[in-house]
Formats: structure tokens, sequence, C-alpha cells
């Protein structure tokens, strides 16, 4: 809180009395030093590849470049770490467009069973081998006004991250139901787990539990907060729940608002 103070002084009277501006300052300062933080952060996750990628490139021309066995590990990680940097500035893009006006949902009905089966059938597709996917589904259509670019992108960010903290393999269940408030869509996985103290922080930008876990898998750290800006303009709610060595769900609730019918299968 901002005071200005000023005196009154009147022709007669050297002192008549005091104005008190009060400004309520604290918002505007810490929308500033947010966006300060941001670009600090910002910043730093571009050097690390970078300086990576650097001391890679230095070895390599410092004879590592005629060694067999070193050679392709070492242009390995700088092709790794050069797709990780893109995937970085896309998904900083992407948040830049959310935070500005610009970000529109393009909506459209959209049948969920379906939906829901060919972006989890993708998954299938390439990880079928390690993981069994089980869906839940109700049995009759569910017809949703979606932009489904935008949620094909949440679910896509929901279950790579199932995969990629889900050493062991194991099953990642998929589950739909149709309840009063809205569309419940649950992804459970049974991998690593999250600290009690970090789950509702995996929704924040560049928040990760395990930093060098996150690089390593090629992760960017924005993937959960553009899942939750996509759903908020949904007018939708995005949490997790987690239990540390058990495994991870990740809650989506669609509005009631949203639903549109739909016939028995
Ligand atoms: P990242 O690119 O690091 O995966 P995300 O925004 O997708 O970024 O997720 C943020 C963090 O939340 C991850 O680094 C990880 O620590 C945690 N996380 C997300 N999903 C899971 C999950 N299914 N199991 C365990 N941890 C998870």
């Amino acid at each position: 809180l901002k005071a200005n103070i000023s005196l009154i002084k009147t022709e007669e009277k050297d002192f008549s009395g005091i104005i008190v501006v009060l400004h309520d300052v604290t918002e505007q300062e810490q929308i500033e030093q947010e966006r300060r933080e941001f670009v600090a952060t910002v910043s730093h996750e571009l050097r690390t590849p970078l300086t990576t990628m650097r001391s890679y490139l230095e070895a390599l021309s410092d004879g590592a470049l005629e060694d067999e066995n070193l050679a392709p590990q070492f242009i390995k990680v700088t092709q790794d770490e050069t797709e990780r940097m893109i995937r970085l500035v896309k998904d900083l893009l992407q948040l830049s467009k959310i935070d500005s006006q610009e970000f529109k949902i393009n909506e459209s009905t959209v049948e969920m069973l379906e939906y829901m089966t060919l972006i989890v059938d993708r998954f299938e597709m390439t990880k079928g081998h390690q993981f069994v996917f089980t869906k839940v589904f109700p049995k009759h259509e569910l017809n949703m006004i979606i932009d489904s670019d935008k949620m094909t992108q949440v679910f896509d960010n929901i279950l790579s991250n199932a995969i990629k903290y889900s050493p062991e393999g194991g099953e990642i269940l998929i589950n739909m139901a149709l309840q009063n408030e809205g569309l419940i869509i649950e992804i459970s996985d049974k991998g690593v787990g999250i600290p009690a103290d970090s789950v509702e922080k995996i929704f924040d930008r560049f928040y990760r539990v395990d930093k060098a876990r996150s690089r390593k898998l090629g992760g960017t750290g924005l993937g959960l907060a553009i899942a939750k800006e996509i759903i908020r303009e949904h007018q939708g709610e995005i949490w997790a729940t987690s239990k540390e060595g058990k495994g991870t769900t990740i809650h989506i609730k669609l509005p009631i608002a949203r639903y549109k019918g739909g016939a028995m299968k």
C-alpha cells in the first residue's frame, strides 16, 4: 500500500487539513515482480541446453569427433538438446499467445468416446509393448462442445507424463464418467508419484519435482501449465492426486453446460 500525504494550505491559514491518498500498489508490483522472475527463469532455461551443447561441440572439435564410440553419443546429446529447445520455445510461444488476449478457443461438438479412443490408441501404438492402456468409458455417447485440437494437446501432455514418470511401465487407466456437475476424465498411472507438498505446484510454469529427471526425459516444465490454461478456457478444472512410489492421477472436469447429450452405443 502506498500513501501520498499532502498538507493543505489556504490564504488565511498555513494549515487547514491533510489529504491522504492510498494506492493499492501491491497487485501492480506483484505482477511486475512475477514478470521479472519469469524472464529470468526463461533465460536460465534457454541457457542450460545451450551451454550443454557448447561443451559437447567443443569436445567434438577437440578430438572426440575422431573417436568412433564417443562421436555418435556426443552428437546424439546435442541433437536431443536441440529438440528440447525447439519444444521449449514452442511451448513458450504458446503460453505467450495464451497470456495475450489473442487466445481463442475454436469450439465444435465432439463425440468423446470416439475422440478419447483415437487419442489413447495413438499412444498404445507406440507404447503398447511397455504399458497396458485400460479405458473405462460409459455405455452411451458423450457429445461435448470443446476445442478438439487444444484438448488433444492437454491429453497428449498428460499421457506422455504418465509414460515418462512410470519407468517400470504398468497400467495406464483412462476413466471417463458423466456426473451431475460435468464430465470427469481421469488418467492414472503406476509411476513414481509426486510428493504431497508438490502436487499443487506441478501446474505452475517450469515447476518440476526433479529437474534433472525431467530434462533427461526431454521435458520443458510447461506441459501442465499449458494444460491448465486450456482447461481454464473451457471453464473446467484440472488437479492431481498422487502417492509417492505408487502413482498419479490427473483429474479433469468439464462443465455440464458443454454436454450436448448422446445416444446409447
Ligand atoms: P515436464 O516437461 O517436466 O514433464 P510438466 O509441466 O508436464 O513438465 O510436469 C511438471 C512436473 O510434474 C514434472 O516435471 C514432474 O515432476 C511432475 N509430473 C507430471 N506428471 C507426472 C506423473 N504422471 N507422475 C509423476 N510426476 C509427474
